[in-house]
């Protein structure tokens, strides 16, 4: 049997962007008592919490130390420590300040040279850009601005590929990747999933045929493609709808 359940986030197990519904909370809380539990996905922390943990109502700490979260692809890990019942950083491998000012400076000059700073429509104390520890992400009308508001400012992606564009031709020692609805987050080259997984499985001492991975972006190209390519056992879903049916399955033979 498989001792490790691991997942994308975005489409995988809830909407992308919001948290995991009813179904899939519970799935997952009944899961966390037979299997470690481990989402990994580009987010933030903060998003891990609002999207899954906050989601986890009634969950005890000992199936809370089931959950393991690999924020930013892998290259934050965060577990739940029970005896001071709150979550702790395990690692982080952040960016340097050089390279994080680097990718700053390039975003910046990218995006004014083309028009698309848009810095008059920040709300108060809001920023462009984030550094985000492990990536730096450029959003283009800040983190605060409306729903609406950021799906219209690029709903083809062509403002940001063309930021990408100049980036890659400034300093093209960085990845950067379309996201969301305004963002660009760059990275250095490697920080994948396959980073991620491969300090998930020393973290959790366990062996590739151990995991079972569920992703919606597994063909390739996408970013839960390097997971499959590490020849990790993987199920493709569409939504998390796919998600919670073959979570079903699972605990219906345990
Ligand atoms: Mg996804």
């Amino acid at each position: 049997m498989k001792k490790v359940l691991s997942f994308d986030i975005d489409q995988t197990l809830n909407i992308a962007k919001t948290p995991i519904p009813d179904e899939i909370a519970d799935l997952l809380k009944k899961c966390l008592d037979h299997f470690e539990i481990c989402p990994i996905s580009g987010q933030k922390f903060d998003q891990f919490l609002i999207q899954i943990v906050n989601r986890l109502e009634g969950a005890t700490p000992e199936q809370l130390s089931h959950l393991h979260l690999f924020v930013a692809q892998g290259t934050q890990y965060y577990r739940f420590n029970k005896e001071k019942n709150d979550w702790e950083l395990v690692y982080n491998y952040p960016l340097t300040d050089e390279q994080v000012t680097k990718i700053s400076q390039t975003i910046e000059k990218s995006a004014k040279e083309l028009g698309y700073w848009e810095e008059d429509k920040l709300k108060e104390g809001d920023e462009i850009i984030e550094n985000r520890l492990s990536q730096v992400t450029f959003s283009a009308l800040g983190q605060k601005a409306g729903t609406s508001e950021k799906y219209k400012w690029d709903p083809d992606y062509k403002k940001r590929e063309a930021i990408v564009k100049k980036c890659k031709e400034y300093a093209p020692e960085f990845d950067y990747e379309i996201g969301g609805t305004t963002s660009i987050n760059a990275i250095t080259p490697g920080m994948n999933k396959e980073f991620g997984m491969t300090h998930l499985l020393e973290e959790l001492k366990v062996d590739k045929k151990d995991v079972l991975y569920f992703g919606d972006m597994t063909q390739p190209g996408g970013n839960d493609y390097p997971v499959v390519q590490m020849g990790i056992d993987t199920i493709t879903v569409r939504s998390h709808e796919d998600t919670a049916y073959a979570l079903r399955g699972i605990l219906g033979v345990i």
